[in-house]
């Protein structure tokens, strides 16, 4: 069983690499691939270049040999549509291993405006990571497509390559990109929220010192 976790990771910290290393031990997944967006659908653009958070995103997931930087989303021009992603994970590991696609509660409450959500569900699991403040099951919509995919028990998920959902508990970190980014542009060092050669690489690029923008 695969973990995917994407995401902008602008800058990657503690908060996803804690979650993904609880996912892969709770779930027993072989590896997380953490895959980079390019183009954000949802959201606003990136401040670091692409270049800048692969290598970032490298430096953080160095020390974890079942951590694999996965780039494809960054190879394909356009939007990154998640169902793109999928079916170009499909083509590698085939029809039956089953995928985890593992999403903050933030994340979750969005689902249902992707692109084809039903259709990213027929080829993976959807494990929606608790994050603090955030509500996991938020609209009745998403309260009635849980009922209907709910999973308890977490190796239910490896009897089936896709299809189904968990709520994942995790050790709360309200660890955000976002409150990285404001600490930065406050002049503060974010010590001790991301790998300190994330750190080094932010301090070295002299990244988010101004402002951001994006609230
Ligand atoms: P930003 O603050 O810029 O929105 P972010 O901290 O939410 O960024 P993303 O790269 O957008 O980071 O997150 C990628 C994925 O990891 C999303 O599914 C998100 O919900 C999840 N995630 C991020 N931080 C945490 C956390 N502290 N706990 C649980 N899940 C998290």
């Amino acid at each position: 069983m695969i973990g995917l976790l994407g995401g902008t990771f602008d800058p990657v910290h503690f908060g996803h690499l804690r979650a993904a290393l609880e996912c892969l031990q709770m779930l027993d997944l072989a590896q997380v691939r953490f895959i980079p967006l390019r183009v954000p659908v949802h959201r606003p653009q990136p401040q670091a270049s692409i270049a800048q958070r692969v290598a970032m995103l490298a430096a953080a997931l160095a020390d974890e040999p079942r951590f694999v930087l996965d780039q494809r989303e960054l190879h394909r021009d356009g939007p990154s549509y998640t169902l793109d992603t999928l079916r170009s994970l499909r083509d590698e590991f085939g029809a039956s291993q089953p995928l985890c696609l593992l999403i903050g509660a933030d994340a979750y409450a969005g689902f249902l405006d992707w692109h084809r959500p039903l259709a990213i569900l027929e080829l993976a699991h959807l494990v929606v990571m608790h994050r603090p403040g955030h509500d996991p099951i938020a609209s009745p919509a998403l309260r009635q497509l849980y009922q209907e995919r709910a999973c308890t028990a977490p190796h239910q998920l490896a009897t089936q390559a896709g299809g189904r959902i968990l709520l994942q508990t995790l050790t709360p970190l309200d660890i955000s990109s976002t409150r990285i980014r404001a600490l930065i542009a406050r002049g503060h060092r974010p010590r001790y929220l991301l790998p300190d050669a994330v750190l080094t690489r932010i301090e070295h690029d002299q990244l988010y010192a101004r402002p951001d923008r994006r609230g």
